[in-house]
């Protein structure tokens, strides 16, 4: 018998799928870490399950407590998930500028939410701190505080760093994925380092994220912007904190589209755009190694969270973002 114990033991272990027509254009192997075949739809429920977790064992949140966080929508939404198949409460701070299908399932699945302006991080009123301040003030409540908290980090390198290292035999020359709290490529850096010190570990940054430049110059500085969710920052978090970053590619909005329909079209993988940011840096990187390496990125969510906006014709368009 095969049986997973409900929502929570069915999260992880998820395929790392080759996407053919990157791969037979480069002569290299891209593969994309299936994190959208989660039973919560991303990547995040693997951070979800291991911040309950870590709170549950330092004896934070007691039954029937309520769960808090400011989120751009993934992590609230394996929160939620987890909440309900534990006995907890969900209490999600969000800005209004994420997509509303992301905001809706939350809602569906019974979190309260509470949609904020999105303003920067320095503002008091930025999501997250918002989200902290709300938490101080309930009884029997903690705050998951994704992004400097690392049981967020800790479930990468447990989980999906071994993962990866173990599917691929340990033949891998390149890790690179994109940050939001940064926890999924610093678990996965320092597990394979760890592993293979010569596997080199590159930050993919969207425009208006301050992650290329910090690699580059050592400096934060902000440029453009993106129509992505869920990745990018202007600050290093703890999860990012004495991580190994061999290098960074910037990828903007007009190749991120092309690379999502391209998976869409020529992989049939429909994905959501922080994926675009990914494969265009694992191709990006297939492209300056040359043919024979292996490249790992991460395919974060599906594009079902995004039909609203990335696979609404008139929405990209007013974007200028329609691909060719
Ligand atoms: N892609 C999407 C769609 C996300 O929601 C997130 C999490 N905010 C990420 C990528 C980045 O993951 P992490 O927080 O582990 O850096």
């Amino acid at each position: 018998m095969d049986i997973k114990n409900g929502f929570v033991a069915t999260v992880g272990n998820t395929p790392l799928i080759r996407l053919n027509s990157f791969s037979d254009e480069t002569g290299c192997e891209i593969l994309g870490k299936a994190e959208f075949l989660n039973p919560g739809g991303s990547v995040k429920d693997r951070a979800a399950l291991y911040m309950i977790q870590d709170a549950e064992q330092k004896g934070l949140l007691q039954p029937g407590g309520t769960v808090v966080e400011g989120t751009a929508g993934n992590t609230g939404i394996g929160l939620a998930h987890i909440c309900n198949a534990k006995g907890y409460k969900c209490l999600i701070v969000i800005p209004e500028t994420q997509s509303p299908e992301k905001i809706e399932l939350l809602r569906t699945l019974g979190a309260e939410v509470r949609t904020v302006p999105a303003v920067p991080y320095k503002d008091p009123n930025n999501y997250v701190k918002l989200s902290g301040r709300i938490a101080q003030e309930m009884d029997n409540a903690i705050w998951a505080n994704q992004f400097d908290n690392l049981a967020n980090r800790n479930a990468h390198y447990e989980t999906t760093g071994l993962e990866i290292w173990q599917q691929t035999d340990g033949n891998i020359d390149v890790w690179v994925t994109a940050t939001g709290t940064g926890g999924t490529y610093a678990g996965v850096a320092l597990l394979l380092k760890e592993k293979n010190p010569s596997i080199q570990c590159v930050v993919a940054d969207p425009m208006g994220s301050g992650l290329y430049s910090y690699v580059k110059t050592g400096e934060i500085q902000i440029e453009g912007s993106s129509m992505t969710e869920g990745i990018g920052n202007s600050r290093i978090t703890a999860n990012m904190e004495g991580v190994p970053l061999d290098d960074a590619i910037q990828i903007d909005d007009k190749e991120c589209v092309r690379v999502i329909y391209q998976l869409l079209q020529q992989d049939g993988l429909f994905m959501g755009g922080s994926v675009g940011i990914n494969v265009g840096a694992a191709y990006a990187m297939a492209k300056k190694l040359g043919p024979g390496h292996t490249i790992v990125t991460v395919l974060c969510d599906g594009g079902t969270r995004y039909q609203s906006k990335l696979f609404n014709r008139a929405w990209l368009a007013a974007k200028g973002l329609l691909p060719d």
